[in-house]
């Protein structure tokens, strides 16, 4: 605070962010390609025509391109069965070209999510969501982290240097963004809480944290009286409000009342432009971690 002046936080900059991370990306490519003779490659499938989707692996696949690596796009039609995506995720398992496979979700209703992940090589998986991935990130061993979580703690880390002994909570307890998040944190010397929608007393326990990670699915849900004055507080949500009068469409919104929090932590993540920037630019570096490895190089430094 600045003498009697309500200070307002610090606004974390995930898309400088993020555009730095890629640049850093795209620099250690040459050195890869200088070592084994050809560039990472990722493989993205996409099973059915969800326009959501198809957006989403159109632009996977141009920043994968403009880090100077290799992008294979695989479609298959909304009909597929799931032994044919078994089939195409095990040829791009075998393919010494690919070094990073996601598969984009979700998938069309009549197939087993989890059964299809689960038959991504674990050293592949760059979305980290393999159990196997699940199970080297409790271990503590290395292995693929999912890209969102891991943009939030880079983020953390760049705000808060280390964060031992930090108090942290986690709103929200997704495969995708909760758990690993949390496992994240407790890796790096948080004392953690994972909470979700059967928490008793919220407000109270976020209160106490001074890093606050939200990925409820809730817009605005977290309130400035549930932060503590001089928390860092990570706002993973995307929420679309009904639009307002004379708007096309409403307005996009994170978990966390921005508005409210803003005025009492000490740094926040706007939406947009906050952690959304950091999951393809955490893919990209996955992909580069991936390639290192599978090649029996050590891993790039500074990602
Ligand atoms: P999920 O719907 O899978 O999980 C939501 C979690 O929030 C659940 O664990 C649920 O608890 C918990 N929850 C729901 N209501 C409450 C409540 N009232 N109080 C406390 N906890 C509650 O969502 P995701 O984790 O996939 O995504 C969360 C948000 O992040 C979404 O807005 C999504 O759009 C966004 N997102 C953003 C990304 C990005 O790149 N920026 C990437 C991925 C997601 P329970 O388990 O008990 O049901």
């Amino acid at each position: 605070m600045a003498g009697d002046v309500a200070t307002a936080a610090h606004v974390i900059d995930g898309k400088a962010f993020a555009a730095g991370l890629r640049a850093r990306i795209a620099e250690a490519v040459p050195a890869f390609r200088a070592a084994t003779g050809r560039v990472p490659g990722l493989a993205v499938v996409l099973v059915g025509d969800d326009p959501a989707s198809a957006v989403y692996v159109g632009s996977k696949g141009k920043a994968t391109l403009a880090a100077g690596m290799a992008s294979f796009e695989h479609r298959l039609p909304a009909s597929a069965t799931q032994d044919a995506v078994e089939a195409l995720l095990a040829t791009l398992n075998a393919d010494d070209a690919v070094d990073g496979i996601l598969l984009q979700l979700p998938l069309p209703a009549h197939l087993g999510e989890q059964r299809a992940v689960a038959t991504i090589d674990p050293d592949k998986d760059v979305d980290g969501l393999t159990p196997v991935s699940a199970g080297r990130l409790a271990l503590g061993i290395p292995g693929m982290v999912p890209c969102t979580p891991y943009g939030c703690l880079l983020l953390l880390e760049d705000r808060l240097g280390d964060l031992s002994g930090k108090e942290a909570i986690v709103v929200g307890r997704s495969i995708l963004v909760g758990k690993p998040m949390a496992q994240l944190l407790l890796g790096a010397n948080c004392t953690v809480t994972m909470a979700h929608s059967r928490t008793r007393d919220l407000p109270e326990r976020v209160r106490r944290a001074d890093i606050v990670v939200a990925a409820v699915g809730r817009a605005e849900m977290v309130k400035g009286d549930w932060i503590k004055p001089g928390a860092v507080v990570i706002d993973v949500g995307i929420n679309r409000l009904p639009p307002a009068a004379g708007e096309a469409k409403g307005r996009l919104v994170g978990d966390v009342d921005y508005a409210e929090v803003s005025v009492v932590a000490d740094a926040i993540t706007p939406v947009p432009g906050g952690v959304g920037p950091m999951t393809i630019a955490c893919l990209l570096r996955n992909t580069l971690v991936a390639a290192h490895r599978r090649a029996g190089l050590a891993d790039p430094e500074g990602l």
